[in-house]
């Protein structure tokens, strides 16, 4: 990868004129069934992009409670757009049509307009949980027949489709625009990628330079992303075996409660006590993981893990969390 972006033809992506950012960005769109994408340095940027091309300033965005829109992105939406989160509480991360009927507002000029509705896949919070495929048919369906626009967060789509076989393609078909990270478990060190029909791009083409994001010789990144695409999709079923065999171990030990994977995030919660004081220890013996709530762990497993790794870390998890306390 290193080689690949040492060697990445480039020129001034301002001027539309960087070969390989080009290439990534018809690659991605061709990947993804989409008209046109546009290279982006993160993820949330991507999902950001979503949220201002299908709204105005007012308007409602569906989410669930669990959703990195809601969660992670700084209260972005808000400050960027000008649009109100309408959060649901699903299950598992995942919403049914009766929750999404629900939350529709009803065309009072005293309300809100609800206008997008998004999805993510897998689900980060719930556990790298796969969303399936026909409950988001389902739930695109009636979004659309409501007027309402669809984005999916799909940060680790890949990994969804790595783990049902079923191709990106499919799960991008149902949304009117799609988010994709080449820097999660793809292991490219920079960058996502918005995907949408022209005009959405265009539109998100002039937002990204608003947001002071416009990149010069950006193919140095995009080549990355290039060979992340083409080399390491492959091994993301090898990290979907890692977390499993994590999760396999850490299911051994009495004092906690492990939810078995579906990809490569394993989530656990400690029975009896908290996780940042486990956290602190196993950071110090070298394991690294975070807190998502006061006593749930999130593990993640990636492509610089072996399986010896996993036993190594297996090890020392037994020993900082494995007494009953
Ligand atoms: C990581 C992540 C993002 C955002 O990615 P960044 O590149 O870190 O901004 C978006 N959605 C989900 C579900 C994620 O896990």
């Amino acid at each position: 990868m290193r080689r690949a972006m040492y060697e990445a033809e480039v020129g001034d992506d301002v001027f539309g004129e960087d070969p390989t950012v080009n290439r990534l960005q018809n690659r991605i769109a061709e990947l993804l069934g989409k008209k046109a994408a546009l290279f982006v340095p993160s993820g949330m940027m991507g999902n950001q992009l979503g949220v201002h091309v299908h709204t105005r300033p007012g308007d409602e965005v569906i989410v669930e409670r669990s959703s990195h829109i809601f969660n992670y992105e700084s209260g972005a939406a808000g400050s960027l757009s000008g649009v109100t989160l309408h959060v649901i509480d699903g299950t598992r991360g995942q919403i049914s049509e009766s929750d999404l009927l629900g939350a529709l507002r009803h065309g009072y000029y005293w309300e809100s307009r609800s206008r997008l509705l998004c999805l993510e896949n897998t689900l980060n919070k719930a556990g790298g949980v796969i969303y399936p495929l026909e409950r988001m048919q389902a739930l695109t369906r009636m979004a659309r027949t409501h007027g309402l626009a669809t984005h999916l967060d799909g940060a680790r789509l890949w990994n969804a489709s790595a783990a049902t076989g079923t191709p990106e393609q499919m799960y991008a078909d149902l949304f009117d625009t799609v988010t994709v990270c080449l820097s999660k478990g793809l292991g490219a060190p920079v960058g996502s990628v918005f995907a949408g029909t022209r005009d959405q791009i265009e539109a998100a083409h002039r937002r990204r330079k608003v947001l002071g994001a416009g990149m010069r010789q950006a193919g140095i990144l995009a080549a990355a992303g290039l060979y992340a695409l083409r080399y390491h999709r492959k091994g993301l079923a090898e990290d979907h075996a890692k977390a499993r065999r994590l999760a396999e171990g850490l299911a051994n030990l009495e004092t906690l409660d492990v939810q078995m994977p579906e990809t490569n995030i394993v989530l656990f919660d400690v029975k009896h006590g908290k996780a940042l004081p486990i956290l602190e220890d196993l950071q110090r013996a070298g394991v690294a993981m975070v807190p998502f709530a006061p006593n749930t762990i999130r593990a993640t497993t990636h492509r610089d893990l072996t399986m010896g790794d996993i036993d190594r870390a297996l090890g020392l998890i037994r020993r900082v969390a494995g007494k009953v306390n």
